[in-house]
Parts: C-alpha cells; sequence; structure tokens
C-alpha cells in the first residue's frame, strides 16, 4: 500500500503518491469513494478557477498550461451539470475558486502552502484541498509534460492527467481502487489517463447529479464496442471448441 496523504485530517490535504503500482488492488469495494464527511461544493454551478501567473515552471509556457488545466476542467463538465471558467475572463475583482500552481516541496514541505507531505525527499507529485477550499499544487521536482510524444524524459509524468486527478479531490472525491480510474492512488510515469471511467463518473455524479443530455451509452461507446467485441471473439473461440471436441469425443473418447 502507497503511502498517500489523502486521510491528512489535519491538514486537509490530499496527496498524490508517485509509487508506480499497488499490487494488491482491490477490485471489490470502493471503486469510487468520496473524501472524508463528503464535501461538495454545494449549491454551485458554476466555478471560476485560475493558472497561477508566478508559480510556474519555466520549460512549459504558460499558455500550454492555461490550455491543459481548460481540457481537464472539461472532462469533469463533461459529465456533471458544473461549469468552469478561468477567472480573469468573468471575474476580474474576485478571487478564483480555484487556484492552480507549481512549488518546490523543499525538504517535504510545500511552498504553496507551507504543508509538510511527510516525505524528506521529492516524493509528492502534487496535492490538493477539499470542496469547499480550492487549491492545486504542483510539485516541480517532478518533469512534467504536456506531451510525451515529443518530451522524452524517462521519467516525465503528463501534466493533464494528474490535473484531472487533483481536481477530482477539489471536487470532493477520494480515491478509487480501480486501475482504470483517474482517481486510482498512484500514477505511473510517461502513462496518460485523462478518459474518466465508470467509476469516476458514477462518483462525481453522486455528488453533483449528471448534465442533462448525459448518457453512459454513448459516452463510454468506444470502451463498450471494444468490450461487445471482444464477447464476440470469445463467442467464436469457444464455438470453434465444441466443434473441435465434436470431432474428438466420438472416436477419440470411448469410455
Ligand atoms: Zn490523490
Ligand atoms: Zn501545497
Amino acid at each position: 500500500m502507497s503511502p498517500c496523504g489523502r486521510t491528512d485530517e489535519a491538514t486537509k490535504t490530499t496527496t498524490l503518491d508517485r509509487t508506480p503500482k499497488d499490487t494488491a488492488d482491490d477490485e471489490e469495494s470502493g471503486r469510487y469513494t468520496f473524501l472524508p464527511g463528503r464535501p461538495r461544493w454545494h449549491g454551485r454551478t458554476l466555478l471560476t478557477y485560475a493558472v497561477s501567473t508566478t508559480a510556474t515552471v519555466e520549460y512549459i509556457p504558460l499558455s500550454t498550461v492555461r490550455a491543459v488545466v481548460r481540457t481537464a476542467f472539461a472532462r469533469w463538465a463533461d459529465v456533471i451539470p458544473m461549469r468552469f471558467v478561468e477567472a480573469d475572463r468573468l471575474y476580474n475583482d474576485n478571487d478564483p475558486d480555484i487556484t492552480l500552481g507549481f512549488h518546490p516541496f523543499t525538504g517535504g514541505k510545500c511552498a504553496g502552502c507551507g504543508t509538510s507531505d511527510g516525505y524528506d525527499g521529492a516524493k509528492t507529485l502534487a496535492h490538493s484541498s477539499r470542496p469547499m477550499q480550492g487549491w492545486i499544487h504542483v510539485n516541480t521536482a517532478w518533469r512534467w509534460t504536456v506531451n510525451l510524444d515529443v518530451d522524452m524524459d524517462p521519467s516525465a509524468y503528463d501534466l493533464e492527467s494528474i490535473v484531472i486527478h487533483e481536481i477530482g479531490h477539489v471536487l470532493g472525491l477520494d480515491h478509487s481502487t480501480s486501475l482504470t480510474s483517474v482517481m486510482y492512488k498512484s500514477f505511473d510515469y510517461r502513462t496518460k489517463k485523462i478518459k474518466l471511467n465508470i467509476y469516476d463518473v458514477l462518483g462525481i455524479q453522486e455528488l453533483y447529479g449528471a448534465t442533462r443530455y448525459f448518457s453512459f451509452k454513448s459516452y463510454f461507446k468506444q470502451e463498450l464496442l471494444r468490450h461487445n467485441q471482444r464477447q464476440e471473439e470469445e463467442k467464436r473461440k469457444r464455438s470453434f471448441w465444441r466443434r473441435g471436441l465434436a470431432y474428438i469425443l466420438p472416436s477419440g473418447i470411448a469410455s
């Protein structure tokens, strides 16, 4: 079990650990879970967000980070009746509901909020608040990338995948035991996981309801097609073996 700060009640933070894989994956329970106390952005249908213009990494242009964050929010907005709007477009005078920035976690302490993650070295990838606070701090110690095809760094982490995960926390989701969930508790380098799985959708919709015309059938169309194809394939294999046995049995096995 990888250590994870999501139960860090004192500071109300959740931490995405970088442990690549958890072998004792429990597929039976907790396919989606909520943060302790089941917090959510009650009564809200629009949340504003902002990407810090100062807490950045020099190797990714700010405009690119903003584009990635916009896409990440949009993936959640696809399934729940919540709009996410970049703050400076609408509310110049108000504080944004959610902020995102890159911060060093020197000596295990996040420079963005002063929270200690309990690790001496750089182990935390990112951490985030629960509703109705709204912040996401990404650890500058890691190499972040917005394009794994171009960035050949052997230990680069996909920024969009991590931001999607952290937004899930900010909206009230805790970790999932489903390996394909964007809320799975650990995350591999050089992998991209940006599509909400069935448990992500069920969990977030339990908190906020479904978008008006949401249909599981069309949202998971590709998955369903693949699933059906696999079943067809299985069926074909089974009938092949049945036919095969029919030939073998009468003469091959006498008694
Ligand atoms: Zn997490
Ligand atoms: Zn922090």
